[in-house]
Order: C-alpha cells, then structure tokens, then sequence
C-alpha cells in the first residue's frame, strides 16, 4: 500500500457524529438512496470531496460524488437507473430525473515503475486506471480538504490526511509532495487558486512554491481540458478574486498570454476587463444567467481591436470586417491553451464586430441593429465599454432609450424619412456576402 509519511498515515482519523457538523438534510434524497442501497447491499459507501468539505463549511454543497469500494459492473447491478460511462475509467452514474449521481470506485494509483507510459517525460500522469481500496484512493486526491470521506455506516467522517483540520485553519494544502503533484496534474495550480479564492483560504507555502515552479506546465495541459476548468474559475462568483490570484501566481499568462500582455500595457483595458469580472460576479449573484463568450470576448477585445487596426491598414476594409477578421485570428491563437467551443466563439466574434455599428444612428441599416441576434450582448459589451470611458454615453444613451420606444417614436430617433402614402418602393436586390471563414 502506498503511505503518505507527509501528510498522514494509513490509518485514517474517524470523526464520530458527534464532532462534526456535516448533517444528513444537507444531502439530496437521490444521494442518500444510493449511498444507503451500497451499503444494504455490504459494500462501503461514502461522499466524498467537494461536498463533504461545502458541507463543513456551510456552503450547500451542490454536487454529490460518492466512492464505494463496488466496481462499476457491481454498482449497475444494484441501479436500474444506471449507465456506466467512460472508456478509460469506468464511472456509475445513477439517475434520477434529471439529477445524476456519480459513483466512483476506489481507484489506486499506477504503479509508474513499472510503466513507462504512465505519465510523460515532465512527470505529467497519462494514464492513471487501477481499482483499489479506500486508503489507496485518497492518496490520489489533490488537496486534503478535497479528500474527506463521509461513511453513510455511522455517519462519520474519515480523514487521512488532515484535511478536517485544514478546512478549520483555512488552508489549502496538497497531498503529498506539492512538487511532485503540480507535475503529475499541472490543472492542480488551477484548482488552488480556484479554491482559495470560492473558499477564502489561503494556499499553503509549499503549495505556492510549486506552482512558482510549475506554472510554465499548464500548456502542456490539453486545451480541451482547460475549457471546463475556465467556467469553473469565471462563472461560480469569484471571477474577480480568481482573477487576481490567478494573476498573483504567474497562472493568467499561461492561459491568456495575449490577454496578459495588454493588460500589463494598459490601465484602461485593467479597468474594462474588472468592471466586467464585476458585473459577471454580481450577474451570478442574482442567479442570472452568465455566457462565457462575454467575459472571453472582453479578455479578447484589446488584441482584437489591435490586430483589427493592423489588417485595416493592409487592406481596406470596414472597421467591422476587420474585428470579425481579427476575432478570428486571435481565437484561433487562444485556442491552442483553451479550446472554446465554436457555439461561443461564432457569438463572441459577432459581439465583438458589432461595436463599431453603435456609432450609426440614422436610417433604417442603423436600426436593423435592433433586430440583430447578437444585439443584446453587444448592447451590454457596449455598456460596459463606456462605463469605463470607452465610448461615448451619448452614444449608449440613445440606444438604451430606443430600445423602450414606440415604432413611431423609433422611426423618429433614427430620422427615418416618411414613406409617401400609396407609394410602394422597389425592393432593393441584395448583395451576396462574401462567405466568412467560419460559419
Ligand atoms: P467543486 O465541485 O466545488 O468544484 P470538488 O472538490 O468537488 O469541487 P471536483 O472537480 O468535483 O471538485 O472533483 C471531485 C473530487 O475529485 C475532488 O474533491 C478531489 O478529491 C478529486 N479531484 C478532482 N480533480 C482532481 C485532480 N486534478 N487531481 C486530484 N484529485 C482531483
Ligand atoms: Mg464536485
């Protein structure tokens, strides 16, 4: 068995019932009646990882994962309810409604000495798929705050590596060897920051050093990966303190480079870029909803509207057309670190051309605008620009108001001239338009 001499011991420490505070009602039904059928059935059942420690916390816990020392094959049978997914590691997801639960079997570390093509030549972990026991399995966790197991038996938290004390003292701390951790998984860097900054804890030394160390690994990092761990790091309320930490620790360069660079230039694009985090963080708050195209179109925006500027110079065109080209350029760069789906990049470049469209007030092309798809998030985009100078509010005022005003009145704002009565115009043939390069 692989022990930890760091951080704890092959045995763990039970916190009975009675010292802790993580309650039953906290769970949802559909997590109990999984846990409670494992454990009918004579296998060991626990939550584990986020929600044990949201459940310390008094945060309410969102999502639910257990761990059971019941292999897949094991837990289906046990589910009517249940599809096995995942090729590479079997995972039980049992269904309810619309609800999932994800049970995982206890899983061991590889043994990576006698597998060279378990992890790559930076350490990275490749392949990592052996079932195993629970005291295997929490040595693969990342942080002890995540590696809190809750036993449905007596409702007892087993900890075994001291996580239940961590979470008391606020601190994030890795696993084993922070060095050794941040190579195996360099997403590990993402994640500290991530939790330091939903939680408020502070990142251990040692933890801090490593990713001093480490950060220059995270393209290594399939860009597929990376997407999800974006929304997680932007859309769960903490997008502004995320954001500093994320700078703080050399982490935003590796994921935005072409970001990074302008907002080390420019004051005025730090200030767009805050007041945008801001008003994501304050949008999810409300329980509003919040698309990631729009904060990825404002990380984008200044090396968009500076390459757009350069291809305007080569060749003529529109300000418009030379956002669109741009947008398409830089994306395709940002995409090598995070690959953004196209459902938000084809958006994203839509709000960013649109902006220049702003500045056209009169005749019926200007009012079209009203109609475009895009309209309302290049409205907000546009908004938030002039909230920080950026644009004229003259500008943002006009199209604030026409939005709540009559057809009458809008024709008006828009000096559209009066049709003479009876008089019927010649439809206006429209131009093709030149495909673009993505559509
Ligand atoms: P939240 O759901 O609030 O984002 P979480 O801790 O539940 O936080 P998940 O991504 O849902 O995070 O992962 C569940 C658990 O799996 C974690 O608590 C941790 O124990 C383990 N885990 C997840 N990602 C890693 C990783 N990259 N390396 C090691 N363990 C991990
Ligand atoms: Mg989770």
């Amino acid at each position: 068995m692989k022990k930890n001499p760091q951080n704890g011991s092959a045995k763990p420490r039970i916190i009975r019932r009675a010292n802790h505070n993580v309650t039953r009602s906290e769970f949802p039904k559909s997590a109990l009646k999984v846990l409670y059928r494992l454990d009918k059935a004579g296998y060991q059942a626990f939550l584990v990882g986020g929600c044990v420690r949201d459940s310390i916390l008094e945060l309410h816990p969102k999502d639910f994962d257990v761990a059971t020392n019941a292999t897949p094959e094991e837990v289906k049978a046990l589910f009517g309810n249940c599809r096995l997914i995942g090729r590479r590691f079997r995972l039980a997801h049992v269904r309810f409604g619309r609800e999932i639960i994800e049970v995982a079997t206890f899983r061991a570390s590889a043994n990576h000495d006698h597998d060279d093509h378990a992890s790559d030549h930076e350490g990275r972990i490749l392949r990592d798929n052996v079932y195993g026991t629970i005291d295997e399995d929490v040595w693969r966790r990342d942080f002890t705050c995540n590696a809190l197991y809750y036993n449905i038996a007596d409702f007892s938290i087993w900890d075994y590596t001291g996580g239940f004390d961590d979470i008391k003292q606020k601190k994030i701390v890795l696993i084993g060897d922070p060095e050794v951790r941040m190579r195996e998984d360099p997403v590990r860097m993402l994640r500290a920051v991530r939790f330091a900054a939903k939680l408020g804890f502070e990142i251990d030394g040692p933890v801090i050093r490593a990713i001093d160390h480490h950060a220059h690994l995270l393209p290594n990092v399939p860009a597929a990966r990376l997407f999800d761990e974006f929304l997680k790091l932007f859309q769960a309320g903490n997008a502004e303190r995320t954001f500093d930490l994320l700078r703080d620790h050399g982490l935003f360069r590796e994921i935005f480079p072409a970001t990074c660079e302008e907002l080390d230039r420019d004051a005025d694009f730090m200030r767009f870029t805050r007041a945008a985090l801001r008003n994501t963080d304050r949008r999810v708050e409300e329980g509003k909803s919040v698309t990631p195209m729009f904060l990825l179109g404002v990380f984008l925006w200044l090396p968009v509207k500076k390459l757009a500027a350069v291809r305007r110079s080569e060749e003529k065109m529109s300000e418009s057309q030379s956002l669109a080209l741009a947008a398409y350029e830089v994306v395709a760069q940002q995409q090598r670190r995070i690959s953004i789906p196209k459902r938000f990049t084809v958006p994203m470049r839509e709000m960013l051309s649109l902006q220049p469209r702003f500045e056209f007030r009169r005749g019926k092309r200007a009012m079209k605008l009203l109609d475009h798809r895009r309209f309302r998030a290049a409205y907000d985009f546009m908004l938030l620009r002039t909230e920080v100078g950026q644009g004229n509010p003259e500008v943002a005022q006009f199209w604030t108001d026409v939005q709540m005003q009559s057809a009458a009145e809008r024709a008006a704002s828009f000096q559209l001239r009066p049709q003479a009565p009876g008089k019927k115009r010649r439809p206006r043939r429209r131009r093709r338009r030149k495909a673009s390069p993505e559509s």
